[in-house]
């Protein structure tokens, strides 16, 4: 993963859940997500994605 990645839109199609560790990072707070670590993109923990769901919520 690259901070390039942070520029790629979130809203695409939701990844896949890992079945098991090592987890990928969340790019926000660096905290485990629930996403694999070999995930291509952005993964965010459960903490962070909520919090981007709720601005996206408002943001209209
Ligand atoms: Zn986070």
């Amino acid at each position: 993963m690259s901070d390039e990645d942070y520029c790629t839109v979130v809203q695409a199609a939701k990844p896949p859940k890992a079945d098991g560790p090592p987890y990928a990072e969340c790019v926000l707070c660096r905290e485990p997500t629930e996403y694999p670590e070999s995930y291509k993109g952005i993964t965010l923990c459960p903490v962070c994605e909520w919090q981007e769901a709720q601005r996206t919520a408002y943001s209209g």
